[in-house]
């Protein structure tokens, strides 16, 4: 379940089911309440091809004033997409770790603290997933993405 809104943080199922929904209580699982929305992935769809599709449209959502969103973003949003399709590289899920630690307090605001915490929260909680895409396949699902957003500004291409 995705709690906080698509900059917000993955939490697992059923455990999640059972977690108050209180400030307290989700602060003390590493997530917030953020946006005030909460969204469930249905059994069965890839939790990276979503992401990396929230990824992807957050990243263009952005002034370009900063070098986090101008660099960093982009390039996280590219990777998770690469893991997502399995043309990644062995160093991929690394660069994603590393990458979402860079950008995340060096900008001007907490957008791409956001996306580095949704994409990190993607990594811990789809550990399944991410398994099998770097065994070079996937159980899940990946039709068009469930999780609706505004049409992109046309600087990053789609999923
Ligand atoms: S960090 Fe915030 S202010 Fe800077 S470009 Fe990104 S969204 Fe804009």
């Amino acid at each position: 379940v995705l709690v906080g809104g698509y900059a917000g943080t993955w939490l697992p199922l059923p455990w999640a089911a059972e977690l108050p929904l209180t400030r307290r209580d989700l602060h003390a699982a590493g997530a917030g309440l953020g946006a005030g929305v909460l969204a469930v992935l249905p059994m069965g769809r890839c939790g990276l091809a979503e992401t990396a599709h929230l990824a992807t449209w957050l990243a263009g959502e952005n002034a370009g004033q900063c070098g986090p969103c101008v660099n960093g973003l982009p390039a996280i949003a590219a990777a998770l997409r690469a893991l997502a399709n399995r043309t990644h590289d062995r160093d991929t899920v690394d660069r994603l770790r590393r990458w979402t630690s860079m950008v995340t307090g060096r900008g001007l605001c907490h957008h791409p603290d956001g996306v580095a915490g949704l994409v990190r929260s993607a990594l811990r909680v789809f550990q399944p997933e991410l398994t099998e895409h770097l065994a070079g396949w996937c159980s899940g699902v990946q039709p068009q993405p469930l999780l609706p957003c505004a049409p992109a500004h046309g600087r990053l291409d789609a999923p």
